[in-house]
């Protein structure tokens, strides 16, 4: 399969999973069976004992999982239908770990954060991506990957190292990653500093954003300037950066995406099939 890893910096509910779903419909719509995972880094097992004022609803899968809010959105703009294990959490895999340890399986070697928690992460995600979730019954070709919280947090850093691993696992032609960012508006100033040190701390971590998706919390879209500014600054292609401003519903994203050419640029780079989308298909 072909991994899209969406990860995010300065702060976390900006919309990566808005964009993250807008990515993996377009690329639907191309002709390729899609899939998602959402990996939430906190310690809970699963989203069920959790209170619903600090993250929202609790969202019911058809299998009983208990999960995020925002598989919904991958059901609903991918038409799919997800299971409890295409939401990871932290606590899922230290069970799994652990009970691996309790049965002996590690064969009286030390179990560490790396190679047994990341291998168990890299691994969690390969078997998930390969369950079919539509009507047709068959394996998909892309799954999205979607890394709550923000690269640099402690809580997601085995996360952030399992992805720096899987790219070698899956090879650089079939993973690809968004990094999603704040672009700040200062009265009607619009400023790159966070996007810089985000991207840094995501290059240091070994991972190379191959598109940086900017949201502005403001009705208006990024400035050809301010792009410009992040491609010199964040080492990327101005074709690379591409904007997500504040739209009046969710459902227009993907088609904000489709003008900023995404989908011609991770045809190329991921060698898919590609079909010329137009705006009347979407
Ligand atoms: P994250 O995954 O980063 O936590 P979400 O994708 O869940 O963020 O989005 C957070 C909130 O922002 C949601 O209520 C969503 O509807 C809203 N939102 C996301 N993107 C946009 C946008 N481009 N314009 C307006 N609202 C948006």
């Amino acid at each position: 399969a072909i991994y899209i890893i969406v990860s995010g910096g300065v702060v976390s509910g900006i919309g990566k999973g808005v964009i993250a779903s807008s990515t993996g419909l377009l690329l639907k719509m191309t002709g390729l069976k899609v899939t998602a995972i959402k990996i939430d880094p906190y310690m809970n097992v699963d989203a069920g004992t959790m209170r619903p004022t600090e993250h929202g609803e609790v969202y019911v899968l058809n299998d009983g999982g208990e999960v995020d809010l925002d598989l919904g959105n991958y059901e609903r703009y991918l038409d799919v239908t997800l299971s409890r294990d295409n939401n990871i959490t932290t606590g899922k895999i230290y069970q799994q770990v652990i009970e691996r340890e309790r049965r002996g399986d590690y064969l009286g070697r030390t179990v560490q954060i790396v190679p047994h928690v990341t291998d168990a992460i890299q691994d969690w995600i390969e078997r998930v991506s390969k369950i079919p979730v539509d009507e047709t019954g068959e394996e998909p070709d892309l799954c999205i990957v979607e890394l709550g919280g923000t690269v640099g947090d402690i809580e997601s850093a085995p996360f952030v190292e399992a992805m720096r691993q899987f790219q070698f696992r899956v090879g650089h032609e079939n993973f690809a990653l968004i990094h999603v960012s704040l672009v700040p508006d200062m009265h009607g100033e619009q400023k790159t500093k966070p996007t810089q040190t985000t991207v840094h701390a995501l290059r240091g971590l070994g991972l190379l954003p191959d598109l940086i998706a900017c949201r502005l919390i403001i009705p208006q879209p990024l400035a050809k300037a301010t792009k410009e500014k992040i491609s010199m600054f964040c080492h990327v292609s101005s074709e690379q950066v591409v904007g997500v401003h504040d739209v009046t519903s969710v459902y227009h994203v993907p088609l904000l995406l489709q003008s900023q050419g995404i989908v011609s640029f991770l045809t190329r780079r991921l060698n898919l099939p590609g079909l010329n989308l137009t705006s009347e298909m979407l």
